[in-house]
Formats: C-alpha cells, structure tokens, sequence
C-alpha cells in the first residue's frame, strides 16, 4: 500500500507523542486532530491492513481498531474513519 497519503496528514503539524496517548484524555485529544486529517480514511486503512497495534490512526483507538479487526474478519466491515 502506498504511504504518499502520509504526507498530508494533519499529525505532522504535532508532537508523535500526541499519537501515541497514555490516557483517555489524551486518545481524545489525537482524534480530534484526525477528526479535521483530509487523509484519515487512507490512513485508517493502512493501520487496519498493517495491523497497527499502538496509537491513534485514522481517528480510531487501539481498542476500535481492534473491534473493526474483528468486524473485518467477520466481513461487515466497511472502512470510514469519520
Ligand atoms: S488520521 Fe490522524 S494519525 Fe492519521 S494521518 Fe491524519 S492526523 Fe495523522
């Protein structure tokens, strides 16, 4: 998968630590940057098909991403980072 969607991103006005919370709070705080990321469904994706395993990607949590892992193995997955 292509990473070129990388460069757009809204994360790379902030910290990486902003990405990689240790707190609810701090999950909340990333995903309201992801939540205004022109790329987020790009990138989302490439969490989702590279298995991903720590920090917020695409505007989902480790916890959601784990829950869409599941749905997508299931096959009632349809990406949408918003
Ligand atoms: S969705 Fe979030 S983590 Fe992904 S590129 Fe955009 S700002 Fe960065």
């Amino acid at each position: 998968m292509s990473t070129e969607w990388m460069a757009d991103g809204k994360c790379r006005e902030y910290p990486a630590a902003t990405f990689f919370p240790q707190d609810g709070v701090g999950v909340i705080k990333a995903q309201r940057i992801c939540a205004e990321c022109p790329v987020a469904t790009a990138c989302l994706e490439y969490a989702l098909d590279n298995h991903v395993d720590h920090g917020v990607w695409g505007g989902k949590s480790e916890r959601e991403r784990r829950r869409l892992q599941r749905a997508r193995r299931r096959g009632t997955l349809t990406v949408r980072a918003n």
